[in-house]
């Protein structure tokens, strides 16, 4: 594959642009990572999975990614100004930092279910305190932040001396202003647009460190350019995140960061567009997320059976990235139809005898099939596109049953197309039911009968209950 024909639409400029990386074949990415003061629900599962398959595909075109995303385990602020981990702390008796640690965890396990590769680093905001202080100071010394009742603010006035700021979203500061929120610190600003690098601690405020200027702690867009400055560099190839962190907070971190450094930091920007339920964004704080385990248990409101975590994947990739997705349960059912077909296909070919002989003609197409499909990956990560020109190859498989002449290397070289396509870069696990889960299975069935035989009908229900609860579905003639 020739790795610079990808092309990525880049929410800076607004158009597709061709792909090349700062530096050789080294990639930097910086993705925003999860604010750990709650579960993650669905909705942050697909923003977390639209970048895995970034991620996945860049390091299959030979690029060496280092790929960043934190975790927020501070400075994210409720609209009363109360940090957000230490409002939950209060609420569940617990140090901020177990807070952090539990929901850190659990988006950990999560995202493993997924099957969303690890990141090669995952820093963590509290842990970069003195960076960002140093920043701080870098930014007052260039008189583009100022010191008020011990918390320190961002001056976009003074900034716009240096570079425009609203570059990436498009806004003007008349609009900022008359939508800026009204925080309860909001008078020790100078400009109700300017935002918060350092914020003085209140008495009973639980997460704090020293400064220069208070005893407090920093805002929330300061961290990610604290991070990724350190493990990236001044300039980087790619920064992402959900799209509703297009403003302010990448916005906050484009000034914060020019600014510190004088450079652009990062050459593309991409934003992942949202889940919604019945057209509603879903969102932590509101009362239509839905928890991926509930999901997976069958324990939603919204669903009457349970869903694999694999077809919740398969689901997803079926839009674009930068398109709404509305989920329904009929949309998964749709799904896991498609999911099904899908595994019929591939049990179709890798069926076929194949010979010794090999066949040129089918080699070209099969050839030509993978150009198309590594066209609609080089053409944004085109996933829904890919998906159905995926299934597109049952023209082939249907001319191969007909005319009998599928060669080895035929064979070996479709074959390990879909490995790659389906395994590697969109993380789907397309040979889920192996033998010895087959095996497992009938062990497990033998033993509820033999409970069965012997009325021991705690036991017997219990295996049912569990295996239906994985979605197995188990009658009393089994
Ligand atoms: P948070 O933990 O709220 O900071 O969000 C983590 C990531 O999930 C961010 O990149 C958000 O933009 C993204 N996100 C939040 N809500 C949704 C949604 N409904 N659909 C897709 N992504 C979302
Ligand atoms: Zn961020």
């Amino acid at each position: 594959m020739d790795p610079h024909n990808l092309y990525i639409y880049n929410s800076l400029t607004s158009s597709k642009e061709k792909f090349k990386p700062l530096r050789n074949n080294s990639v930097g990415m910086y993705v925003c990572g999860p604010t750990v003061y709650s579960n993650v629900h669905l909705g942050n599962c697909r923003t977390f999975i639209s970048f895995d398959i970034i991620f996945r595909y860049l390091r299959y075109l030979g690029y060496n990614v280092r790929y960043v995303r934190n975790i927020t385990d501070v400075g994210h602020l409720e609209d009363t100004g109360e940090d957000k981990i230490s409002k939950k702390a209060k609420i569940e008796q617990l140090e901020p930092m177990e807070i952090a640690q539990k929901y850190t965890n659990s988006f950990r396990d999560v995202i493993k279910k997924f099957n969303v590769l690890n990141p090669s680093i995952e820093p963590v905001a509290s842990g970069h305190i003195t960076e960002q202080i140093s920043i701080i100071e870098d930014l007052i010394k260039k008189d583009l932040a100022y010191i008020s009742n011990g918390s320190v603010y961002f001056d976009i006035s003074n900034y716009n001396k240096v570079d425009s700021y609203g570059k990436l979203s498009g806004r003007d500061l008349d609009k900022i202003k008359s939508n800026s929120r009204t925080l309860a610190s909001q008078d020790d600003k100078k400009n109700e647009y300017d935002f918060a690098l350092w914020k003085k601690a209140e008495k009973n405020h639980l997460m704090k460190w020293k400064s220069p200027w208070s005893e407090g702690f920093p805002g929330w867009h300061l961290e990610c350019t604290a991070m990724s400055n350190k493990y990236l560099g001044d300039e980087f190839d790619i920064h992402g995140g959900g799209i509703d962190l297009k403003f302010p907070h990448h916005e906050c971190e484009i000034a914060q960061a020019v600014g510190y450094t004088g450079k652009q930091p990062a050459k593309f920007w991409i934003h992942t567009n949202m889940l919604t339920l019945n057209n509603k964004k879903m969102s932590k704080s509101l009362d239509n997320n839905i928890l991926p385990d509930e999901l997976f248990s069958g324990k939603n409101e919204f669903f009457s059976k349970p869903f694999d975590p694999n077809i919740i994947r398969f689901f997803f990739l079926q839009a674009h990235y930068r398109n709404e997705l509305d989920i329904s349960e009929d949309a998964i059912l749709a799904s896991e139809k498609g999911f099904e077909r899908l595994v019929e296909m591939l049990d179709r070919i890798s069926n076929i005898e194949a010979s010794k002989n090999n066949n040129d003609e089918l080699f070209n197409q099969i050839k030509q099939w993978e150009k198309n499909c590594f066209d609609c990956l080089d053409d944004d990560f085109n996933t829904p596109m890919l998906i159905a020109e995926i299934f597109n190859s049952s023209k082939l498989i249907n001319q191969i049953e007909k005319n009998g002449n599928l060669g080895h290397r035929e064979k070996d070289y479709f074959l390990g197309l879909y490995d790659t396509l389906l395994s590697d870069i969109l993380g789907i696990n397309y040979n889920k039911s192996t033998s010895s889960d087959d095996s497992i299975l009938e062990i497990l069935l033998n033993i509820r009968d033999d409970a069965r035989v012997k009325k021991d009908f705690d036991l017997s229900d219990s295996i049912r209950d569990q295996l239906n609860k994985l979605g197995v579905k188990v009658n009393d003639n089994n």
